[in-house]
């Protein structure tokens, strides 16, 4: 889909030419579908919408390095929120509030180095959900279902737009299979989970990775953790990351020294905590873009936006 790129063709000709681009408007009715489909599955799960937030004090930190998105106002510093996560716990503090879901804008600003993975996007769309009183399990079922409802949409929907963009209506899928990062790594390799992507040709789920101080340490078993990812098949890598949740101080106070995370920053958070406020949930959040990519079958995610928003490059609009 990407136009060429040729030596005089100025910045705006370019752009105009990407804004042309001849399937473009079909690959948005199709990521308007999952959507739509996301948000009836949500309603009929009971799921309440939460509007998304921009800015916090507190956003996720990540469990890689960018680019610092923050501005100065009103005598705070605010973060461009990177995703919904701490908004999700603490908004589950409400007593009649059992579940919830937002669909958020995220700014992660990445190094260039991820220009080229075919699924990163410095800003993106995530739809991130949460749970109270409800473990690992239930997510991953709770997702599973969540694909087959919106593929089935699509396909009652959207059957010749498929067709045109991926040859085949979307398959619907049994249960998936689980993998541990451990173990593949050891048979693997490093690069494991692409591997293990390019190899699968249904999605899987990669159990423990070494990440962020708010997913759930296995007590048992010290050193590795209660998340998950959702790894898209045929290459297309990870679509969704989620875990159940640290909740309790000492544990979070732990698990921040060991990442190294600024406890002055979430010094309010870690009051709620110490209040013995934070419910237990677990949850997660997956990329629309990387959804739409993976049933378009496109290679770069950058042509499923209308607007570049690639690692590292500079964009006029
Ligand atoms: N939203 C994810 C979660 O619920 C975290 C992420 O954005 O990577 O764990
Ligand atoms: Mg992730």
């Amino acid at each position: 889909m990407q136009s060429e790129v040729l030596e005089g063709v100025s910045a705006v000709d370019r752009m105009l030419d990407r804004l042309s681009r001849p399937l473009l408007p079909g690959v948005l009715r199709i990521q308007q579908g999952i959507v739509r489909a996301t948000h009836e599955f949500m309603f009929k799960k009971g799921l309440t919408q939460v509007m998304p937030l921009m800015l916090s004090p507190i956003t996720d930190p990540l469990n890689h390095g960018v680019v610092d998105a923050s501005i100065a106002y009103a005598d705070t510093r605010w973060s461009l929120t990177k995703s919904m996560i701490f908004h999700k716990q603490l908004a589950l503090m409400h007593p009649e509030l059992e579940s919830i879901y937002i669909m958020s804008p995220n700014v992660r600003l990445e190094f260039a180095d991820r220009a080229e993975t075919g699924r990163h996007l410095f800003e993106f769309t995530q739809i991130d959900f949460e749970f109270k009183n409800k473990d690992r399990f239930f997510v991953m079922e709770f997702m599973e279902d969540l694909v087959n409802f919106v593929f089935a949409r699509l396909n009652a929907e959207l059957p010749e737009l498929l067709l045109e963009l991926r040859g085949e209506l979307l398959p619907l899928y049994e249960k998936w299979p689980v993998y541990r990062t451990e173990k593949l790594e050891a048979a693997l390799g490093p690069d494991y989970e692409m591997l293990q992507s390019k190899l699968s040709d249904t999605p899987f789920w990669l159990l423990n990775h070494k990440r962020e101080f708010y997913d759930k340490e296995d007590q048992l078993k010290p050193g590795t953790y209660f998340n998950y990812d959702l790894v898209w098949p045929l290459g297309f890598g990870e679509g969704l990351s989620g875990a159940e949740r640290e909740n309790e101080y000492k544990q979070i106070l732990k698990r921040m020294t060991e990442t190294g995370t600024n406890k002055e920053i979430f010094k309010d958070y870690l009051e709620v905590a110490k209040q013995g406020k934070l419910p237990r949930t677990a949850g997660a959040g997956f990329g629309v873009e990387r959804m739409t990519r993976f049933i378009c079958k496109i290679n770069d995610i950058d042509d499923v936006t209308v607007f570049p928003r690639k690692p590292g490059h500079a964009s006029i609009f």
